[in-house]
């Protein structure tokens, strides 16, 4: 049916719907508003009965329908079936606007299916809205993120991959009535890739960064792993995770998984601890949207500080452990 927003539902490895999905729900009831009240509905492909798990969530998300796809082959994810049976929905269904979260599960899905129905695809947008004409306009940066482009799709259905951490849920339930529609698509494809076992990686236990509420996060001035150790601890105090700029990676001082910024995650955290980190506008934009902001630098003209709530220019190796010692030993 057209004038209708469709959007994807990543159930993850560890069975829950993934955080952007939730995200971009609240903007999908933004773009129905626009579009005179499209439908909005989800997309869930999973296995063992979960969608029924997920109802309550959907209601309270406003979605008026839920296509599921349930199957044992679809137990662990699989670029060519689920795109095999996403792209028999959309044919089907036909939306005029399909949203996928730019997760790692969403960036590989996303282009296959786009280039499989022949439509366009602006991969990692940090805006979205809709235009005079009733277009979706899709923003992103580019340029090394020096320009901001927005971009329409001249096919349909106007299809689009959008940064986690860059819209917030919905501050209030919108409940509706949801209907879950089961659907068999075709799936006639053999993979080229078979999962042999799946290795869960220390630092992805360690560290959600997508839905973390506090983040510590290190630059160069964190020095070496020793300065990295002293962001773990805090982090863990705090029931936070470690976070790190793109100049803290290249020195090898963290994973790229962990990297924030324009190359990196976006992410909006209750609390952002920026430690030894310039502030360059290719971090900044990554973090800016967190609710609260502490910057420890050395430097006191030091980017950061621009957008940070609470500045202390000080040496992280001297006030991180200080930090430490009164948030387990309060006065
Ligand atoms: C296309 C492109 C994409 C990019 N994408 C990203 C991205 O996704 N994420 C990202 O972060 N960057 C990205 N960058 C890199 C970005 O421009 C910066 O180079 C990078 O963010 C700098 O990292 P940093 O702040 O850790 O290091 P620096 O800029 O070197 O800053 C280190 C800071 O630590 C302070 N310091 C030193 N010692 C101490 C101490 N003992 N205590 C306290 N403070 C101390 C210094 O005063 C300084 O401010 C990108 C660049 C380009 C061109």
């Amino acid at each position: 049916m057209a004038n209708e927003i469709l959007i994807y539902a990543e159930v993850t490895k560890s069975g829950y719907i993934h955080p952007v999905f939730f995200a971009l729900a609240a903007k999908a009831q933004e773009l129905s508003a626009k579009l005179g009240g499209a439908e909005v509905s989800a997309l869930i492909i999973t296995s063992g009965g979960k969608t029924e798990l997920f109802k309550e969530g959907f209601e309270k998300c406003g979605f008026d329908k839920v296509y599921a796809v349930e199957g044992e082959k679809f137990e662990n994810y699989n670029t060519e079936i689920f795109a095999a049976a996403a792209i028999d929905i959309i044919k089907e269904v036909q939306p005029e606007i399909f949203l996928i979260g730019a997760t790692t599960q969403g960036r590989d899905l996303a282009p296959r299916i786009s280039s499989s129905i022949h439509t366009g695809l602006t991969a990692d947008c940090i805006e979205l809205d809709i235009n005079e004409k009733g277009q979706l306009a899709a923003t992103r940066p580019t340029f090394g993120g020096k320009l901001m482009a927005t971009i329409l799709c001249k096919n349909k259905p106007q299809m689009a991959t959008v940064r986690p951490g860059v819209f917030k849920p919905l501050e209030e339930d919108v409940v509706k009535n949801t209907q879950i529609i089961y659907k068999t698509p075709s799936v006639d494809v053999s993979p080229k890739v078979e999962l042999l076992e799946f290795i869960k990686g220390v630092s992805e236990e360690l560290n959600d960064i997508d839905s973390a509420e506090i983040i510590v996060a290190g630059g160069k001035g964190m020095k070496n792993a020793e300065g990295f150790k002293l962001l773990a601890e805090l982090a863990k105090t705090l029931g936070g995770v470690v976070g790190a700029s793109r100049g803290a990676v290249d020195m090898g001082l963290a994973e790229h998984n962990i990297q924030i910024g324009q190359t990196g995650k976006t992410v909006s955290p209750k609390l952002y601890i920026a430690c030894g980190i310039s502030g360059a506008i290719q971090h900044i934009v990554g973090m800016e949207a967190s609710k609260r902001i502490i910057a420890i630098n050395l430097d006191s003209e030091a980017p950061i500080f621009d957008v940070a709530d609470i500045g202390y220019v000080g040496d992280a190796f001297e006030v991180i452990p200080q930090l430490i010692e009164k948030l387990k030993n309060p006065a």
